[in-house]
């Protein structure tokens, strides 16, 4: 987010004002209540709205789900509003407008009028594939408050492969100009892998002739990118944020997975389900609740998912007795199930963990094979 256009912003609205200043979460205080499961709650600061899954690139490394909602199961306009609004009552301050790509929904504009009339600063993830100059002008006039926009590479040709979509660079080229002449802060995010690793400077420069406040950079497998991102930042301080994502494989400790379950976030998927974080699906036996049946602040405190692990009950041994449980909170339950076949189990990217080791052996495997594009 950028700091200095969310408070010119804000400065210009007053119920965004009173939101800011009434967010005892914002000053990292502690939790207004308890969850269903006795543990404390807290007030979440962000909100992944998960627009669509349609979208016309196909990225062989997508975080969607391999089941996609189809069109026809979409959350309308009036429902997403009803959600920004419960949203913003439940303590909310950002909404990120994503998918899939958030421009497959005709109703984008009134989507994003209504989270910005909720009081939220809003957020487009978009592959800019599917958004015009004239979309663009008018989510602007909408209250637009920042956009990121995905590109795959600094070289064209690369960058449309990886993307699986002739021409897609030329058109986020296009948008990203547009979304600096009209002012809008702009991120790029840029995937870095085996097949671009070798222009991370280059996409940054790129990044820098594009206009955009920041980049992201998120390592999809590469340990070199990290000794890279230093130096970057050293030569271009002062010009453009860098912000990089260490991959997990590298690490001797867990990040705190979004910030703690159920502590931060919630998304929203297409159809309405509610999720802790976007891969929570993939968590066998979780039971998810949709918009279409409770409130947002019920499915907050009451959801079996948000509640299943919320606080440090649930944790097995080396966390449960850890210094660290309330940092990192046991590290990603997604990852610990992926790796281990259990979820409550410690995220074996931790030292501690018994199963650690089998991390930098699955790190080292190297194969290549050609791109699985995602399709619908
Ligand atoms: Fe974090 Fe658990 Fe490792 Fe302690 S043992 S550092 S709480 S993952």
């Amino acid at each position: 987010m950028d700091g200095r256009h969310r408070t010119a912003k804000a400065g210009r609205d007053g119920k965004r004002k009173r939101q800011l200043a009434g967010n005892g979460a914002e000053s990292g205080a502690a939790g207004n209540g308890a969850a269903g499961n006795g543990a404390a709650l807290h007030k979440p600061l962000g909100l992944l709205a998960e627009l669509t899954h349609r979208c016309p690139l196909g990225c062989p490394y997508c975080s969607n789900p391999i089941a996609l909602d189809p069109r026809g199961d979409e959350l309308d306009t009036e429902t997403w509003a009803r959600v920004f609004t419960e949203a913003a009552a439940l303590g909310v301050l950002q909404v990120h407008l994503s998918g899939g790509e958030p421009g497959a929904r005709r109703d984008l504009i009134a989507i994003t009028a209504a989270a910005r009339a909720a009081g939220l600063y809003t957020n487009l993830i978009t592959s800019a594939v599917g958004i015009t100059a004239e979309t663009l002008r008018k989510l602007a006039d909408a209250g637009l408050d920042h956009v990121q926009i995905s590109i795959q590479d600094s070289e064209r040709a690369s960058a449309d492969h990886i993307a699986g979509y002739e021409g897609a660079f030329v058109r986020k080229r296009a948008l990203a100009a547009e979304v600096v002449r009209l002012k809008i802060p702009l991120t790029v995010n840029a995937v870095m892998h085996r097949a671009n690793i070798d222009r991370i400077g280059a996409m940054v420069d790129l990044a820098l002739t594009l206009g955009a406040s920041r980049v992201e950079i998120a390592h999809v497998q590469v340990e070199r990118a990290a000794v890279e991102v230093e130096e970057l930042r050293r030569r271009h301080h002062g010009k453009i944020v860098i912000d990089a994502v260490v991959p997990d494989y590298y690490a001797r400790l867990p990040k705190p997975c979004v910030g703690g379950w159920g502590r931060r976030s919630l998304n929203v998927t297409p159809a309405g389900k509610v999720l802790p974080c976007h891969a929570a699906e993939s968590i066998p036996g979780l039971e998810f609740w949709s918009v279409r049946e409770h409130s947002l602040a019920d499915i907050w405190a009451n959801s079996p998912a948000f509640n299943a692990f919320r606080g440090t009950d649930w944790m097995q041994e080396p966390c449960r007795s850890c210094a660290r449980r309330e940092i990192d909170f046991g590290g990603c339950r997604c990852q610990a199930f992926a790796l281990t076949g259990d979820a409550h189990a410690t995220d074996p990217v931790c030292h501690l963990s018994p199963r650690h080791g089998e991390v930098g052996a699955l790190a080292a495997v190297r194969t290549e094979a050609p791109y699985d594009y995602r399709r619908m």
